[in-house]
């Protein structure tokens, strides 16, 4: 039975497992996701410290001259203390000292020798950073779940935090299967295709963080898809084209389940692409994808994407939208839960035609897609849409509404 869409995202937020973690530097983690939650050990500043070059200053002497011989770097570990009718000079990041109650920032005075004149205005605390006021000690600063960026790194060296932990890099093996297929740097006859779906699902998965351990085109036959099947599952994901419809030839099923695949996805309602199977061998995830390319590559979008993150350990496993316009009428056939590739514009959608599931041409052209339900047969210009971006990974840690 087939699932629709939306079960099949389902199933694979509920059933597929995380890969392992590993311990590594930070300066390696960009892209991964952190396996625990990290507690700040120390408030962020750690000090009390000045925001700006300036005056530690008395809020008692706003508009007095103040007497002023002394000053504090960055880096310094300052003893003194400020009294009344005095200022320090201070820069930015010094720890203030005591006794300081604000800093005045430089532009805010006049000087000459060694008196300042202070402003009028100076309030309580004002340009002073306060500890614990960025990062609280003790407190959650960076989630499980959560993907490493420059920014997290950022924050994860703020705490002095040398190494992470993370999940590990998803290990993926990508074949084909197809008689008529042949690698794109060989010659070729008039009755041969090239592969173009393998290199195109490496790249897809390199793009998405995996390390990509095995590529290969299988020939139409029990056997070599059951050899083919039999070298890879030591990868954590199996992704194949190809072989999955009703013709003579298409053994992919066959040759997983008898290598002993349990299927959870038998075939998505979705046009195009309905043949697409998702299942496991042990702890091996393998998706089924059909070799017509553009029927692939949107299964490959909705669904091995949705089993990158989920595996990844990611809290954000579902696609999220972004709410558009359709530029023009565009007329579907309706009947089917259907995807329609467009370009974006930033304010606009606007459907590539033509598309067809055999297709190449148009992949290369889309920066996103929209779902729509077997009702729709028009969509009229100026109606809002939510597209689902390809060219960048907008993904949400809850389930959003999809369909347009
Ligand atoms: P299949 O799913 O095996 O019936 O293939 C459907 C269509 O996709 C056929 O026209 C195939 O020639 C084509 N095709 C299958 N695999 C690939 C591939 N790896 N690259 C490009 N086209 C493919
Ligand atoms: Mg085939």
């Amino acid at each position: 039975m087939a699932s629709s869409i939306l079960e099949a995202l389902d199933i694979i937020a509920n059933t597929i497992p995380l890969v392992a973690t590993e311990i590594i530097p930070i300066e390696m983690a960009v892209g991964r996701v952190v396996s625990e939650d990290y507690v700040a050990s120390f408030d962020l500043p750690r000090f009390n410290n000045s925001a700006m070059d300036g005056y530690a200053v008395k809020v008692c002497d706003a508009s007095k001259n103040v007497h002023c011989s002394q000053v504090i770097y960055a880096g310094d570990n300052p003893s003194m203390v400020l009294q009344t009718s005095h200022a320090i000079k201070i820069m930015t990041g010094a720890p203030i000292p005591e006794g300081c109650e604000a800093i005045v920032p430089i532009e805010n005075v006049t000087t000459s020798e060694q008196t300042v004149t202070l402003p009028s205005d100076i309030k309580h605390n004002g340009f002073i950073r306060m500890a614990g006021e960025d990062i609280r000690k003790g407190t959650v600063f960076l989630k499980k779940g959560e993907r490493v960026n420059a920014y997290t790194i950022a924050s994860l060296a703020s705490q002095g935090v040398s190494h992470v932990s993370v999940h590990r890099v998803i290990k993926v093996a990508i074949f084909a299967t197809g008689d008529e297929l042949r690698p794109h740097f060989e010659k070729i006859e008039a009755h041969q295709l090239y592969n173009s779906n393998s290199p195109m699902f490496l790249t897809r998965a390199k793009e998405l963080g995996c390390d990509v351990r095995f590529i290969r085109t299988s020939a139409d036959t029990l056997e070599a898809l059951e050899t083919s099947i039999a070298s890879t599952l030591d990868a954590d994901l199996i992704i194949t084209s190809g072989g999955v419809s009703v013709g003579d030839k298409d053994f992919t099923k066959e040759a997983f389940t008898n290598l002993g695949m349990h299927i959870l996805i038998d075939k998505i309602d979705i046009k195009p692409g309905r043949p697409t199977i998702v299942g496991n061998i042990g702890k091996t995830v393998i998706v089924n994808l059909p070799g017509n390319p553009l029927a692939s590559m949107v299964n490959y979008e909705l669904f091995v994407r949705a089993v990158i993150r989920k595996m990844s350990g990611s809290n954000d496993i579902y696609h999220n939208t972004i709410e558009t316009k359709i530029d023009s009428d565009y007329s579907v056939r309706g009947g089917k839960h259907a995807v329609i590739l467009g370009k974006f514009d930033g304010s606009t959608f606007t459907p590539l035609k033509p598309q067809m599931p055999g297709m190449v041409s148009p992949m290369q052209e889309a920066d996103g897609f929209i779902l729509i339900t077997p009702d729709v047969t028009l969509i009229e210009a100026g109606k809002i849409v939510k597209m689902l971006p390809i060219k960048w990974e907008f993904c949400s840690s809850k389930k959003e509404v999809l369909f347009s």
